[in-house]
Order: structure tokens, then C-alpha cells, then sequence
């Protein structure tokens, strides 16, 4: 048999077949015009090359979208850790990431400034409200204080009910006019349904000092928004030096406190409250001095507030009571007091949270045999709206004790008359603030006068606190106000200066 030539397909197709196992999958051949054996191989291998590239290209296209969305899900988490999910705002690992940002860039470029925010008695609106109540006032501030703040600024929830902002390039000037424009978008009342609600904000500003640490600058505007909270609500305060010292004061104070009380330190003043028709003394109100070896006397409105921070104003109130109702038996065996002759202690907020209070209430007035409607218990506004089930329960059985309940501060809080209706009180001792803003021309007599009437038309009975002029006393006479407190009657006394003081007068003098 001669010899055939090679047929050249066959080479061409050794050829497509190594191309293809390289990976060439567009390798294809043309088959020849005789349509023989060798064709249909050629075929065939055109077909398996289509099927390898159609099931190769199939296969890249998911991995594609497989990497894509792998990708995808590393950003969403990424998002996640750095936003707070509550109200979409950056978090506190993000704020602080980009503070160090900024504080890496060039050498010559304006500090960025921190201001950070923490919401006043946000604890009220939970604890009277409730928890979703709570989150939605939170949105609210955010969505507030995104629109007070410029696009290059961030703001941020650190936690709870702390915001801050991190303003870039800053000026001392610039954070200001923020943090006041912050202030003042959360000054508008909040409306959530049947709830209204003011958010205010004690807030600290830090312009960064470009050597500092981010956490450091934060703990800086954490520090001044302390001072700015220790000055009463909607304050801006810039961080200064001495502010940490304060601090470390306040908290060295704060441990002194408990030795205090069990040292004896702490000392009972009296004031009288008198009936604006004759001037009859209708009771004392009891005021708690500190007598510090070292520090000499420290007033209440310093120490209350850190004895509540350090959890030891349930102690001291308790030696309160039971040192001011010792007193008082004493003086009404002594000087033969009526039995409406008042005596009233201040009681703070988590006391009513204590289950055995009524208890030690009703052991107290037993053990000086003391009737229960003469203890009088002042309680601020905040304090009793609160509505928690604990302090309901001591409200209620304190009331079915015979012992009256007076809100104290009145005028100060949020709540309103109508609220103040459905709790188990008395009277009201309306706040000193009033009668000074009716001094200082801000709010007229009128005004005072339609609070009384208010008061009244809740079933209430209203003390006037802070009277310091006769010329208040008039004005309070001829809204036919009855009870009165102030220093125009008496400073509050020492035990001495009250016995001296029951003793020569039944009733002060009204006019000078
Ligand atoms: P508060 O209950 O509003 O007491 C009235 C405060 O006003 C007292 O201040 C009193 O000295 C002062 N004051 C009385 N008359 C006048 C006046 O005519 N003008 C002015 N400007 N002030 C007058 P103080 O004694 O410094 O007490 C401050 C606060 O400390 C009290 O305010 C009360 O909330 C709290 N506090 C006092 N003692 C106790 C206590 O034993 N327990 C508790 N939990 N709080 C107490
Ligand atoms: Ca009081
Ligand atoms: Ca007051």
C-alpha cells in the first residue's frame, strides 16, 4: 500500500487539542469540504470547545458575583461596627477614627474640635415612659443635630444619651457657634405622640491640642460637658485645665462624704414656713449642713447631688429623718407644739425606689410617737413623675400612712398640672426661681398668679419658697397665697437659734 500523506487535519488538530488543554478555549478549527471521518472529529471537538468555554465563562460569572458579594458583606459589617444602630449616627469607634484622621493631617492645618453633648434627665424619659419612648427621643436628637451641624461635620452617639461632634478644622469660635446651634435645635420641645418631652443637653467643647491622643481630647470635652453639667441644664462649657482638678476634688469630696455621715459631720438647720394671713409658724423645714473638719461648711446643693453619684443619699436622708424627728419630739413635748405643727424633710428620688422606706417612715414616727400628718415629704417634680411601679407603691402607702407628700421645685420640671393631678400629694412648694423672675421683671404677677389658681383647681395647697422682700410678701397676700418660706421671715437656724426662735414667737412679723 503506497504510502498515504499525512493529512494535515490531523495536525491541526493535535494542535487545537494541545491549545486547548493550555487553556485556549476559543480554540476552534474549520472543517474540510470532504466532510469525512476526520471532519466529523473536527466537529466534534468544535462542540466540546464551545461547551468548555460556555461552563468556564458560567464559572467566572459566579465567582464574580460570589467575590462581589463577599466583598459587599465585609462593608456592611464594617458599616455596622462603626454606626450606632439605633439612629444611624456614627459610633464612638468611628468618631475616634476619624479624629485621629484628622489629627494626622498636615502640620499648619486648623485643629478639629470636639463637642460633645449628654442629653438632661434623659433618665426621666425612660424611666417614666419607657424604653421605646426613650429610643424614639434619642432619634429625634440625632435627626436634630445632623440638621444644626455643617456637611464636613461629623456627629456621633457615643452611647446612651451622649452625642458628640467632631468639627473639622476648627476654631474655637467655629465649635461655639455649633455647639450653640446644636443647643438651640434641641431646645424645641419634642412631640412623640401624646408625649412631650424637652431634650436639652449639657454640652463640653475641646478644641484639640494636635499632640493629644483622640481618646484624650474626648475625655477633655467629657470633662468640660461635667462642669457644664454641674451649672444646671442647657450649658456650653469650653475645656480648661482647672476643670480636672474640680473633678478630682468633687471625687475627693465624694469619698470624704461617707465618713461623714457616720462621723457625725453632718449638722440640722431650720427654716420656718409661716401662714402669709397672720404670720403663724406652720412647721420647720428641715436643711442638712456638712461641717467639714478641713473645708469648714459645705452646703447641699454641692453635696446632695455627689452623695447620690457615690449611692450614699438613701444613708443620709435616713440620718436626716431620724435626727430631725428625734428633734422634733423633743421640741413638742418642750414647747408644747400643736399637732399640725409641721415638720418637713427633703427626700431624694431613690428613696422612693427603696421598698423598706414606708417601713422606716412608720418605725420613726412610732418611736416618737409622732402623728403621721404632721411629716411633711418634699419631694421634687422629677422625682415623682418618675411613675415607676416601686415608687408608686411607697407614694401610695406613705399617702395611706397619713403622711403628706409636697412637690418641691415646682415650676422646674416638664410635668404638667394635670399630671400632677393623678399623683397621691398635697401641696406644692413652688420654686424660689418664680418669685426671683418675678423680681427681675421676666415673667409678671399675672403669671404666678394663674400657676396658684392652677394648683388649687388640682385640689393642691401651694407654699411659696425664696420670699425675701415684704413687697413679695403683698404680692403673694393679695393672690390669697397662704403659705409662705423665706429668708424675709428667717434664714434656716441652728437647733439653738429654732428653740429660741419657737420659743419667743408663735408668729413672725409680716410687715417690717
Ligand atoms: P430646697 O428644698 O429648695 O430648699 C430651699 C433652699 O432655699 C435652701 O437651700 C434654703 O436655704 C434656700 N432658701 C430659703 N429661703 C431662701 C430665700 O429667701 N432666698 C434664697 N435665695 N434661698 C432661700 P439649702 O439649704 O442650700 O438647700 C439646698 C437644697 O438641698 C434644698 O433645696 C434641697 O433640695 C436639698 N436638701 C437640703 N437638705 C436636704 C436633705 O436632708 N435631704 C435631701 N435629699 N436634700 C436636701
Ligand atoms: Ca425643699
Ligand atoms: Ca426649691
Amino acid at each position: 500500500m503506497p504510502r498515504k500523506e499525512a493529512d494535515p487535519r490531523l495536525a491541526m488538530l493535535v494542535d487545537g487539542i494541545v491549545r486547548l488543554s493550555r487553556g485556549d478555549l476559543s480554540s476552534r478549527m474549520e472543517p474540510s469540504a470532504a466532510r469525512d471521518d476526520v471532519d466529523a472529529v473536527i466537529t466534534g471537538f468544535n462542540l466540546l470547545a464551545e461547551e468548555l468555554e460556555l461552563v468556564h465563562r458560567d464559572f467566572e460569572e459566579r465567582v464574580e458575583n460570589r467575590t462581589a458579594m463577599l466583598h459587599q458583606a465585609h462593608l456592611d459589617m464594617r458599616t455596622m461596627a462603626m454606626t450606632d444602630a439605633l439612629t444611624g449616627l456614627d459610633n464612638r469607634s468611628a468618631l475616634l477614627g476619624k479624629l485621629q484622621e484628622q489629627l494626622e493631617t498636615e502640620e499648619g492645618t486648623p485643629p478639629p474640635a470636639i463637642i460633645l453633648l449628654d442629653l438632661d434627665s434623659f433618665k426621666d424619659v425612660n424611666d417614666s415612659f419607657g424604653h421605646d419612648a426613650g429610643d424614639r427621643v434619642l432619634q429625634e436628637v440625632a435627626r436634630r443635630l445632623l440638621g444644626a451641624v455643617r456637611d464636613t461635620d461629623t456627629v456621633a452617639r457615643l452611647g446612651g444619651d451622649e452625642f458628640a461632634i467632631l468639627v473639622p478644622e476648627a476654631t474655637l469660635e467655629i465649635a461655639l457657634r455649633i455647639a450653640n446651634r446644636a443647643l438651640a435645635a434641641l431646645g424645641d420641645r419634642i412631640t412623640l405622640a401624646e408625649l412631650h418631652v424637652f431634650s436639652r443637653a449639657s454640652i463640653g467643647v475641646r478644641l484639640a491640642d494636635p499632640r493629644q491622643e483622640a481618646e484624650s481630647i474626648l475625655l477633655d470635652a467629657d470633662t468640660a460637658m461635667y462642669a457644664a453639667k454641674r451649672e444646671g441644664r442647657s450649658t456650653i462649657k469650653v475645656f480648661e485645665p482647672v476643670m480636672l482638678y474640680q473633678r478630682q476634688l468633687r471625687s475627693q469630696i465624694a469619698s470624704e462624704l461617707r465618713d461623714a455621715i457616720s462621723t457625725n459631720q453632718l449638722s440640722l438647720n431650720y427654716q420656718p414656713v409661716v401662714d402669709l394671713r397672720d404670720g403663724r409658724v406652720l412647721g420647720l423645714e428641715v436643711l442638712v449642713r456638712w461641717n467639714h473638719p478641713t473645708r469648714g461648711f459645705i452646703m447641699p446643693d454641692e453635696f446632695i447631688p455627689l452623695a447620690e453619684e457615690i449611692g450614699a443619699v438613701v444613708e443620709l436622708d435616713r440620718w436626716v429623718m431620724a435626727a430631725a424627728i428625734r428633734q422634733y419630739s423633743l421640741w413638742r413635748t418642750e414647747l408644747q407644739l400643736d399637732d399640725d405643727f409641721q415638720l418637713r424633710l427633703n427626700l431624694s428620688a431613690v428613696e422612693l425606689q427603696q421598698l423598706d422606706l414606708v417601713d422606716y417612715v412608720r418605725g420613726l414616727l412610732r418611736r416618737f410617737d409622732i402623728p403621721p400628718a404632721a411629716l411633711v415629704l418634699e419631694i421634687t417634680e422629677t422625682a415623682l413623675v418618675t411613675g415607676g411601679e416601686v415608687e408608686t407603691y411607697s407614694l401610695l402607702s406613705l399617702k395611706q400612712l397619713g403622711v403628706c407628700i409636697e412637690i418641691d421645685d415646682f415650676g422646674t420640671g416638664y410635668s404638667s398640672i394635670s399630671y400632677l393631678r393623678k399623683l397621691p400629694v398635697s401641696m406644692v412648694k413652688v420654686d424660689r426661681s418664680l418669685l426671683n423672675e418675678l423680681s427681675t421683671g421676666s415673667i409678671q404677677f399675672d403669671f404666678i398668679s394663674a400657676i396658684l389658681q392652677l394648683i388649687r383647681a388640682a385640689g393642691l395647697e401651694a407654699v411659696f419658697e425664696g420670699i425675701e422682700t415684704y413687697d413679695q410678701v403683698q404680692k403673694l397676700q393679695e393672690m390669697g397665697c397662704i403659705g409662705g418660706q423665706g429668708y424675709y421671715f428667717s434664714r434656716p437656724l441652728p437647733v439653738e437659734e429654732t428653740t429660741a426662735l419657737l420659743r419667743s414667737a408663735a408668729t413672725l412679723p409680716l410687715a417690717s
